[in-house]
């Protein structure tokens, strides 16, 4: 079959690719949205521009790609055999860049979370990960 697909519709296609609004975020969103949780996305005023931001527990979600942001130990990180300088460079910025942005969250009082994309799969599982993070950051629990 063809490709069908023109010019312009392949650059949307390659943009839906990037960052923003990607499928493992929007999954997060949904599970955080049945969970009764409110939040709102993509605060630029906050270090790295937190996915999904939690004002009333002062918490924020990044949805991390296991390959863009280097997930250890998970398969889907492995990097490219070509190219290698390029690749190594490129992904240790990123890192380094995340790690960055969490420690300027923290210093302002923010409690951060990493989602990664390979636990996305499991509904269950991502709801119970945010109730426990999102918990801990409640006055009450706080009470030894
Ligand atoms: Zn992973």
């Amino acid at each position: 079959m063809a490709d069908r697909l023109t010019e312009k519709q392949r650059s949307i296609l390659m943009s839906r690719v990037r960052t923003k609004h990607t499928a493992p975020e929007l999954t997060v969103r949904s599970v955080a949205h049945r969970a009764g949780y409110r939040f709102s996305l993509h605060r630029k005023d906050l270090p790295g521009t937190p996915d999904i931001v939690f004002p009333r527990f002062t918490s924020v979600v990044f949805v991390h790609g296991c390959f863009w942001h280097q997930h250890k130990g998970c398969s889907k990180s492995t990097q490219p055999a070509t190219r290698k300088k390029f690749w190594t460079a490129k992904l240790s910025r990123n890192m380094s860049r995340d790690a960055e942005n969490r420690k300027k969250l923290h210093k302002i009082g923010w409690r951060v979370l990493v989602i990664w994309e390979c636990e996305i799969r499991n509904r269950e599982m991502l709801a119970e990960k945010l109730k426990r993070f999102l918990d801990k950051s409640t006055p009450s629990s706080r009470v030894r």
